[in-house]
């Protein structure tokens, strides 16, 4: 189906989409007569799809991308061959969009949303993180109710604006115990053929503030990804007993870590450092463990910011980062510099914390290119690692590095004509495709 048709059906409600079948009944993109079974059957091959091949250069300057049409063949949610284009072919008609690695919105809390419902903005808060706890603790049992379906809502949005995989983190404390995750577990399991998700058990109301310890331990014994965490120091009233206890469970059950850290001052550097050490005296966290937020790093001199880049590089521990701005920048070109895995996600899309995520990592990593001075051809082309979390088309040498054959099918086609198009327009997405399965 067309992306206007299927954000058509994804707005009609609850009840209709949640199990709508991936097939090969509407075709996306153009025609392609006798070709449903195959896409049916996940074989299929597409002809005018646009894929870089090199950057053109001015000197040392890049000053434009180079492109070509090519035939790809799918197979069994792989790519099979990238060939030279024949368009004369019986094949789905890309009609020249560019073909990118579909987008990953590696922050974000599927769980708790009040998107699919009807519009609310955010309330005055009181009492800081602790006043958000004592709040969710009144509204959750009423959210949980709808919470799968709202799940699956969010999941649409984020698709139609070309992301197919998430790390989502689902809240583990004593309102919602296990609840919260099992409901997310089920909009998952209904979403699984078309989005793909990592899961991070998140103590949002503390773990010792208030006594979320079995409840973490029940979950890290389950299906989860990683394990999470929240401000020890401001929540908990003590960094290592915290950070202790998460990287016990975390190392016990083969976890990898991800904190959110809002706390900035002495407590937030303590927290970054404490979890340094631990990571390096237990190497087997090392690039699986990241900190969400870390508005620390945004406090700090230039020359200490430079420094903790370099541990976290050492350490192989990843920052997630909103791209916030106002208040307070973050050093991500530093951090990217330095060669620490710099992700980004939307982390609240319309609920009681906030109300700003669009649902589309492009439109943070153009925000990320507006903020940074990334306007140049090839500072653009870079800033799209932050959409995919991770690849991009070209080397920075303008090496051609995606696709290969033997790639997972994990594709985004964009109106776009290359990646920095797409990252200083927010290009249109109008076609993803998750493991093989076309989405729309
Ligand atoms: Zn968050």
């Amino acid at each position: 189906m067309s992306r206007k048709q299927f954000i058509r059906n994804a707005a009609l409600g609850f009840a209709g989409t949640a199990l709508a079948p991936v097939t090969g009944k509407a075709l996306p993109l153009g025609e392609a007569k006798g070709m449903s079974d195959n896409i049916a059957a996940n074989r299929y091959r597409f002809k005018n799809v646009r894929l870089e091949t090199g950057f053109e250069f001015d000197g040392e300057e890049v000053v434009g991308t180079k492109t070509g049409l090519f035939s790809i063949d799918i197979e069994d949610g792989k790519i099979r061959t990238i060939s030279s284009n024949r368009p004369e072919e019986n094949a789905i008609d890309a009609k020249g969009m560019l073909m990118l690695p579909s987008f990953k919105d590696m922050h974000i809390h599927l769980d708790k949303t009040f998107y699919g419902g009807p519009w609310q903005a955010a309330r005055k808060r009181t009492g800081g993180v602790k006043g958000m706890i004592a709040l969710e603790q009144k509204i959750l049992p009423d959210m949980l109710k709808t919470s799968t379906a709202k799940a699956e809502k969010l999941i649409e949005l984020l698709q139609s604006k070309g992301t197919a995989f998430a790390r989502s983190h689902v809240n583990i404390e004593p309102t919602s115990k296990l609840q919260s995750l099992k409901n997310l577990q089920a909009a998952l399991d209904h979403k699984k053929k078309v989005f793909g998700a990592e899961l991070v058990a998140f103590p949002q109301h503390g773990v010792y503030y208030t006594d979320s310890v079995p409840y973490l331990k029940e979950a890290a014994a389950m299906d989860i990804d990683f394990i999470g965490g929240l401000d020890p120091f401001s929540i908990d009233g003590a960094i290592e007993k915290t950070m202790d206890f998460t990287v016990q469970l975390a190392l016990d059950h083969h976890k990898g870590i991800d904190i959110h850290l809002h706390e900035s001052g002495d407590s937030g550097l303590k927290t970054v450092e404490y979890l340094i050490n631990k990571v390096n005296e237990n190497p087997s966290l090392k690039g699986k463990t990241y900190i969400s937020h870390c508005f620390v790093l945004g406090k700090l001199d230039s020359a200490k910011q430079e420094a903790i880049a370099e541990q976290l590089a050492e350490a192989q521990i990843g920052i997630n980062s909103t791209i916030p701005f106002g208040g307070l920048i973050m050093p991500i070109p530093t951090l990217m510099k330095h060669g620490v895995k710099v992700m980004t996600g939307n982390d609240s899309i319309i609920d009681h914390w906030n109300t700003f995520g669009t649902g589309s990592v492009l439109q943070k990593a153009n925000l990320a290119a507006q903020l940074y001075g990334q306007s140049t051809e090839f500072g653009l082309s870079r800033m799209l690692a932050l959409a995919t979390a991770g690849p991009v088309p070209l080397t920075d040498k303008g090496v051609q590095q995606w696709p290969k054959p033997g790639d997972v099918a994990n594709l985004a086609f964009l109106d776009a004509s290359c990646s920095a198009e797409a990252v200083s327009r927010v290009s249109p997405v109008v076609s993803l495709v998750y493991q093989g399965n076309i989405v729309y």
